[in-house]
């Protein structure tokens, strides 16, 4: 039995709690006529009503909390519960950003650590923390790279990204004013080097790049691109959204990149999904480090004490880029993850997320097309082109998959591959989980053959089954976070 909605269990006068009488004059005078009403349809619950009903709706979803949850480039990881205590800490939460800087010493000195070692996991020379998610943080790098030619009297109007690039970079790139140019994969999934020949010029702006990309794919020509790229006088952007499988272990500042930006909201553990607050802070390398948005966290050393300030002198900042500091709270959680895990952790994190990805892409590889067979990082793709055979679509599976208790891969997705299913286990999941993924999985391909109907229908579990169908017809499931 589905949740009722809110009104449905809605019954005249039942009240949450009662107001006092007023004891000050009510005044509508000051209220223009037309924006008065005379009834509000408001539903009537007790409180104890209310309570129940949104908690079983949130039984009705899928989480992290209670589901394997292998979104593809969304990295739904284990969030530890310890980084939310210390992010509800009253000395976080109960400050304004207006408070003048001696009474903010701690809060400041959180965000200069963390500038510290993003700089070093990144390899890059300084980070701002302010861009509140990942596309904002791409956005921040091109908003630099521009003022970077700008300076230099350079007009360079294009950028270019690879085929399988995450949607937002085209997108960045068009809001920046660019032209977006594409370059195609080669067999491996890597950027073809003959095709980026051919479109880097002194027009060239930047080349945006996933490395490894949304294929779960290392591009080993990394170095090559690089120099190609800076031969003709480009800037190399890196899109770290998922540093997963490269953390302690590689640093795109080591491949050759100028620019980074990577998302505390996935690979640093900050709880996601659903369009929540974020935070995406960008990292740059000597030559865009005049250009990084103000305030930046600074400290003086020359004083008794540490003392750590906001520095707004910055002539040729491109400005603020969102308001007060960044979502300073998730600086905190982001902070939290990297100290308690450590260095050896972070290295640690890497492996197991490789080692997951692999474990589970090589027994579904027997069961489902494997486009590029290939040692993944943190993620793979898969093709559900032979289930396609039998009439049953990537989209179909995922919907399946619902019935076994696990929340679906990213489907449709990198648009390079037919029938995308973009898997990602993160290294938190144990090995039993992974088993009973994959038993799921080979399930759901031996329906597809048997008894395609049945994967077409799903999911038969669910409070609801396919919302729109016609819908979901003309625009894929994609499920980018
Ligand atoms: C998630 C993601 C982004 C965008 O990050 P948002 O915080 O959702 O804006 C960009 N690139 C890649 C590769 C991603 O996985």
């Amino acid at each position: 039995m589905p949740e009722p909605l809110i009104f449905e269990k809605s019954s005249p006068e039942r009240k949450g709690y009662l107001f006092s009488d007023l004891d000050v004059p009510i005044s509508i005078d000051s209220i223009p006529p037309d924006a008065l009403r005379e009834d509000l349809l408001l539903p009537e619950l007790s409180e104890l009503d209310v309570v129940r009903h949104f908690t079983r709706l949130s039984q009705e979803n899928f989480s992290i909390d209670t589901h394997f949850y292998p979104l593809g480039s969304c990295t739904m990881k284990y969030n530890p519960k310890i980084h939310d205590e210390l992010a509800s800490l009253p000395g976080f939460t109960d400050l304004h950003p207006f408070q003048p800087e001696n009474q903010i010493q701690g809060a400041l000195e959180t965000m200069f650590e963390l500038q510290n070692l993003l700089a070093e996991i990144t390899g890059m020379d300084a980070v701002s923390l302010e861009p509140a998610a990942g596309a904002h943080g791409e956005f921040t790098g091109l908003l630099m790279i521009q003022a970077y030619f700008k300076e230099k009297n350079e007009l360079r109007h294009k950028v270019i990204v690879p085929d399988s690039s995450h949607g937002t970079n085209p997108a960045t790139a068009a809001m920046a004013g660019y032209q977006v140019v594409q370059v195609p994969s080669n067999s491996k999934g890597g950027v073809d080097l003959e095709a980026l020949k051919q479109s880097l010029s002194e027009d060239v702006a930047a080349l945006m790049l996933t490395n490894p990309n949304t294929l779960g794919l290392f591009d080993e020509n990394i170095l090559e691109i690089s120099r190609l790229v800076h031969e003709k006088g480009g800037i190399l952007y890196y899109d770290g959204a998922n540093l997963n499988p490269i953390l302690g272990i590689a640093r795109p500042g080591d491949f050759g990149f100028d620019v980074v930006h990577v998302n505390l909201h996935k690979t640093f553990t900050i709880p996601h999904g659903g369009g929540g607050p974020g935070a995406g802070p960008v990292g740059v390398k000597e030559i865009l480090k005049p250009y990084l948005p103000v305030p930046i966290v600074k400290k003086r050393t020359e004083s008794a004490a540490d003392w750590y300030y906001l520095d707004h002198n910055c002539p040729k900042s491109i400005g603020r880029i969102k308001a007060y500091y960044g979502n300073f709270l998730h600086l905190v959680r982001g902070l939290a993850y990297i100290l308690s895990q450590g260095a050896f952790g972070l290295k640690k994190i890497a492996e197991l997320s490789v080692l997951n990805a692999n474990y589970l892409k090589e027994i579904l590889k027997k069961y489902y097309d494997l486009p590029y067979d290939r040692i993944c990082q943190h993620e793979f793709v898969l093709s559900a082109k032979k289930q396609k055979e039998h009439g049953v679509k990537a989209s179909d599976i995922a919907k399946r998959l619902l019935d076994y208790g696990f929340h679906p891969p990213t489907v449709y997705f990198p648009l390079i591959v037919e029938e995308a299913l973009m898997i990602e286990p993160t290294e938190t999941e144990s090995k039993e989980m992974l088993d009973k993924f994959t038993a799921a999985m080979i399930q759901i391909a031996d329906e597809s053959e048997k008894n395609p109907s049945l994967v077409k229908g799903a999911p038969y579990s669910t409070p609801i089954s396919r919302v729109d169908e016609v819908m979901a017809a003309r625009k894929p499931n994609l499920c980018w976070c």
